[in-house]
């Protein structure tokens, strides 16, 4: 068969707020092949994504990611590969490609996986699909005792794992963010599993990253994620030298394999942070999921947004039964709950799977996309480039 239709979903909320929550808007991708549809979704901002794969070419290497992939064969997992690999040249000097890629990228797996009537997690290779433990993810409260009931929250919601991120930490000093990482530890209880992202605050600050590693380890944090921009690899590299107990964990950030492969070989995480909405897909991802068990570092999906998203996000290391922690977006805004009509539930272990279903296992809600679709019209000298498609 081969791609027929590559189609792009705008959604929003109706309001769209400066804090830090990747769900309140999406790009969902649906693409067209011999009588099969598949969806993905895009971890990125919806109108440059779409212009990505629509622009007119700057020139040969600077070419809209549609030149790479309409009227091109889909046979099997070969085909994407190949697809991935025009892309990244045809489109090198194109740098939102890779954002836009992804979504499209994700969408041919799981049409594939329908032609088929096998789970992605199948075609990658594995085996079976292992249960995870979600972690839920909120922010930290502005002050400890917030930080503590949010805690709490978590605890009595039946999490065994959570991840406080940004808020207030790093903006004072290192005692007060203690303060945030006990009440932390106090309200998830002694046999939780506590995760803190601290959202690069610390910028290339060494000295100041490794203030907060003393209270980290005190709160027995699993590990201190994002201390830096993403590429501040020297920064990262001098701060895994001197934390002991807690380990590094990033790159969300990463949108090519080299990049994660970077921040493992020189950033020293121990954990590395994969969202397939960026980095490329689903295929980049399994290989960087190849790459961590080579050098004995633990995979980690990163998802903030939709089960669509989320089922993308564990198809890379479904199959790595010690490679546990899985990101689960706890409290998404209601479109990303909206868009899909099945959702990924924990079993009656708390623990969540990637679906043993055809393709992501997961069903696009025609209904939830409409209710928050935004209509889009791209148009150069009076010729429309693209125009909200029909669902
Ligand atoms: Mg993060």
């Amino acid at each position: 068969m081969r791609i027929e239709a590559v189609d792009f979903f705008y959604l929003a909320m109706p309001e769209v707020t400066d804090e830090a929550d990747g769900s309140q808007d999406a790009l969902l991708v649906r693409v067209a092949a011999g009588g099969h549809t598949g969806w993905g979704e895009c971890e990125a901002a919806p109108l440059p994504s779409i212009a990505a794969f629509v622009c007119p070419k700057s020139h040969g290497v600077c070419r809209p990611v549609g030149d790479s992939v309409l009227g091109k064969p889909l046979r099997d997992p070969a085909d994407i590969g190949r697809m991935s690999a025009e892309v990244a040249y045809n489109s090198m000097d194109l740098l939102q490609a890779a954002h836009t890629w992804s979504g499209v990228e994700t969408a041919l797996w799981d049409l594939l996986g329908r032609a088929r009537g096998e789970p992605v997690w199948k075609m990658l290779g594995y085996a079976r699909s292992h249960p995870k433990t979600p972690y839920a993810s909120v922010l930290f409260g502005d002050t400890p005792a917030e930080t503590l009931a949010r805690a709490r929250d978590i605890r009595a919601k039946d999490f065994r794992a959570a991840k406080f991120g940004w808020g207030p930490i790093g903006r004072g000093t290192a005692a007060q963010d203690a303060e945030h990482f006990i009440a932390a530890r106090e309200g998830l209880g002694a046999d939780a599993i506590l995760l803190v992202d601290t959202g690069q605050i610390f910028i290339d600050d060494v000295a100041r990253a490794a203030e907060r590693v003393p209270a980290l380890e005190q709160a027995r944090a699993t590990w201190f994620e994002e201390p830096f921009a993403a590429s501040a690899l020297a920064a990262y590299g001098a701060l895994a030298q001197r934390s002991r107990s807690v380990k590094l964990a990033g790159g969300e950030g990463a949108h090519n394999v080299d990049m994660a492969k970077h921040l493992i070989d020189y950033g020293g995480v121990g954990y590395i942070q994969i969202d397939c909405g960026r980095i490329g897909g689903i295929g980049p991802s399994k290989q960087v999921a190849d790459y961590a068990i080579a050098k004995g570092v633990t995979f980690v999906n990163h998802t903030f947004t939709s089960h669509l998203a989320l089922s993308a996000s564990m198809q890379p290391y479904a199959g790595l039964e010690d490679h546990r922690i899985c990101e689960f977006p706890a409290l998404p805004k209601p479109l990303a709950l909206e868009l899909s009509q099945n959702h990924l539930r924990p079993d009656r272990n708390g623990e969540i799977s990637a679906p043993d279903a055809p393709g992501l296992g997961i069903e696009v809600s025609p209904a939830g996309v409409r209710k928050y679709l935004q209509e889009v019209d791209i148009q150069v000298n009076g010729r429309t480039l693209f125009s909200t498609p029909k669902i």
